[in-house]
C-alpha cells in the first residue's frame, strides 16, 4: 500500500521546477502542545506533551552515519513528557563518540529510530528525532553543533547559533529550560550513581 503522493520521495514530481530562495513556509512562531509522531509502520506512536528543553541540530559524523544524512535533529525533553501511544520501542545499544554508547529506541517492526537516550542522562531524558514528528517543522533547531564536520553544501540560517563542537548550556538555554533541567538533576545523579555501582 503506497503512501499518499507527497509523503514519499518516489512520488516527487521531478518535472516541477523549484524556485531557489522562494520558500513559502514560515518558521513556526508558537506551537500548541501536545504534538504527536511515530514510525513508518505506525506500530510506534508517541505524544510530546510540552515544548522540549532544547533542539539540537548535530552535524557530527556519528549522527551523519546513524541518519544516513547530513545531520540529526534531536529535541531534548524529560522522558515522562513523551507518552507512548503504541508499541514499546526496542532499545538498541549503539556506540557513541563518548565511548559510553547511546540507546536508540527503534520500532520493533520497521526499526525506524524515534528517540535516543544518551549516557549523560540515561533514561531520564529522551532525544526525540524531530523527523519522526507528524509535523517535523514544528521544532526547528535552537543550535547547530559539531559544525566543524558539517557537510560542505549545508547552508545554515544566518541567525542560528553555530558551534564548531559543543556549547555552554547556561549561555544558550532559556531560563525555563534551565529550571526544568535543575529539577531533573537529582534523577540524573541517581541514575549515574546506579551505573557506577553496577560497573
Ligand atoms: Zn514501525
Ligand atoms: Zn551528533
Amino acid at each position: 500500500m503506497p503512501f499518499p503522493p507527497g509523503n514519499a520521495c518516489q512520488f516527487r514530481n521531478l518535472a516541477v521546477p523549484i524556485t531557489l530562495g522562494a520558500t513559502t513556509q514560515p518558521m513556526p512562531t508558537s506551537i500548541a502542545f501536545p504534538i504527536e509522531g511515530g514510525c513508518d509502520c505506525r506500530a510506534v506512536r508517541y505524544r510530546v506533551t510540552s515544548a522540549p528543553l532544547f533542539v539540537h541540530c548535530c552535524h557530527c559524523r556519528w549522527c551523519q552515519r546513524e541518519s544516513g544524512s547530513a545531520f540529526a535533529l534531536n529535541a531534548m525533553i524529560e522522558s515522562d513528557r513523551v507518552v507512548n501511544l503504541g508499541a514499546e520501542p526496542e532499545l538498541v545499544h549503539t556506540p557513541s563518540d563518548s565511548g559510553r554508547g547511546q540507546k536508540i529506541a527503534r520500532c520493533p517492526t520497521c526499526k525506524v529510530a524515534v528517540w535516543s537516550h544518551y549516557a549523560g542522562s540515561g533514561p531520564i531524558t529522551k532525544f526525540v528525532r524531530v523527523g519522526t514528528l507528524d509535523n517535523p517543522g514544528a521544532l526547528p533547531p535552537d543550535v547547530h553543533i559539531f559544525a566543524a564536520s558539517k557537510q560542505p553544501w549545508v547552508m545554515l540560517p544566518p541567525n542560528s547559533p553555530v558551534f564548531e563542537e559543543y556549547y555552554e548550556r547556561d549561555a544558550l538555554w532559556p531560563p525555563e529550560s534551565l529550571a526544568r533541567r535543575e529539577a531533573l538533576l537529582p534523577l540524573i545523579e541517581a541514575y549515574l550513581a546506579s551505573q557506577h555501582t553496577d560497573a
